[in-house]
């Protein structure tokens, strides 16, 4: 059950926690710009921060132009006292990487292969996660919590990812977030890689702004799908929600891995790409495709580049499938900004003009079209994302994590148990 009752704890939990966000994304504001607005007096917002900097998490960091052309001392983050974990568990490799509270890796990210995660492997993952989280805690002991990325289907309530048992089909929840919470002493919190990506590209590639709805597109070998607005993540009732992979483009289309039929997925993820390809290659015998001994995405891209015909048709495609979708999800969740992330990304200008295409022909002109951008194919915004969840965590509950000597005193104030169930 919600319990939203908010005792006087919570509530300077919940005021340090809005000024901390607002400092994240507004480096350098003064005093009296957070009084403006957080809606807080500024008598509050001068006992706030005299807590904040007396404990580290924030700093002054010279005079700023204020209002009336007055100046004022400036704030700012202490964004590397404390740091977070982040963690990326993908069907065939984990990573993991220390990060800084602006999103920075500081140190070598961590990185192995695993054989397709399944039911028989999964202990294993979780050992090696942990162990190196553990190798992290020997040269980071300024660690505040672990954000873990994870793929599809994934129960966001009970922490739990579907995966096949080995050698069958069948599929089961597995508790991958109690099991790493068994073996990690730090607070750990887990959501689905897209809406992990999402945030990841709202925190730390764009300006934060809360007025913004995010759109993001996995688009990887599979195809998932983040919302984030006001900057908290779209969760839909259960965490369930943003499957945009397996909304369907095609009444009656292509089978889809999830057992349906027509799914986006089954037309632009880089598998779909790679099938068509393959089925089309006989019919293009003067294709460049036909001489490559691997017909990946990468090869396919890189022939597209080459001016191939074959090959740039089959990426075109993919965008107008993907703009399709972006048809009928715009109305839906009206968006500033749809970003395109992970390998499909490089299918460039041409991927794009399929969308632009589609759009033209399917979506409504009542709507507003967004800006559609493609994320940097190089960047691993769902690891980035593994990191900002933690950090978002981390901004949620900045006594307990940010601050332990105030922390100490709040649980020292606290009614022993036993004496409150009595
Ligand atoms: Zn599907």
């Amino acid at each position: 059950m919600d319990k939203n009752g908010k005792n006087l704890d919570d509530l300077q939990d919940l005021n340090r926690s809005s000024i901390i966000r607002h400092l994240a994304m507004h480096e350098g504001c003064s005093r009296v710009e957070l009084a403006k607005t957080t809606g807080l007096k500024q008598a509050s917002i001068t006992k706030i921060m005299r807590a904040l900097v007396e404990n580290g998490v924030v700093a002054e960091t010279g005079f700023t132009e204020g209002l009336k052309g007055r100046r004022s001392i400036g704030l700012s983050l202490n964004y590397s006292k404390y740091l977070v974990v982040g963690v990326k568990i993908a069907w065939e490799r984990l990573s993991a990487g220390v990060f800084d509270l602006r999103g920075r890796v500081i140190g070598d990210i961590f990185s192995c292969s695993v054989d397709h995660l399944n039911l028989a492997n999964a202990g294993e993952a979780v050992r090696r996660v942990a162990d190196a989280i553990g190798k992290f805690r020997r040269r980071h002991p300024n660690l505040a919590a672990v954000g873990v990325a994870v793929p599809g289907p994934f129960h966001r309530e009970e922490g739990s990812v579907y995966i096949t048992r080995e050698g069958s089909g069948d599929r089961v929840y597995f508790p991958l977030l109690e099991q790493i919470r068994a073996r990690v002493p730090l607070p750990v919190v887990m959501d689905h890689d897209a809406n992990a990506g999402a945030l990841g590209y709202w925190w730390f590639r764009t300006n934060c702004d809360t007025g913004m709805a995010l759109l993001y597109l996995l688009a990887s070998e599979g195809i998932g799908g983040g919302v984030v607005s006001r900057g908290r993540i779209f969760t839909g009732q259960r965490g369930h929600s943003s499957e945009m992979g397996h909304m369907v483009v095609e009444f009656g289309g292509r089978k889809c891995v999830c057992g349906g039929r027509g799914c986006l997925d089954a037309y632009a993820s880089s598998i779909a790409v790679e099938g068509q390809a393959a089925k089309l290659l006989a019919e293009h015998p003067g294709s460049a495709l036909s001489g490559t001994r691997r017909l990946g995405i990468g090869e396919i891209f890189a022939a597209m580049r080459r001016g191939d015909g074959l090959a740039r048709d089959l990426v075109r495609d993919a965008g107008v499938n993907m703009g399709r979708g972006f048809a009928s999800l715009i109305p839906i969740f009206d968006p500033d900004l749809v970003v395109i992330g992970d390998l499909m990304a490089g299918g460039g200008d041409v991927l794009l003009e399929g969308i632009d295409d589609a759009l033209g022909r399917f979506l409504s002109p009542f709507y507003k079209k967004p800006r559609i951008v493609l994320a940097d194919p190089g960047d691993d915004l769902v690891l980035l994302g593994s990191a900002a969840i933690a950090i978002d965590h981390v901004y949620n509950h900045p006594t307990e994590l940010l601050m332990p000597d105030a922390e100490a005193g709040r649980a020292a104030a606290r009614p022993q148990e036993g004496t409150t169930r009595k």
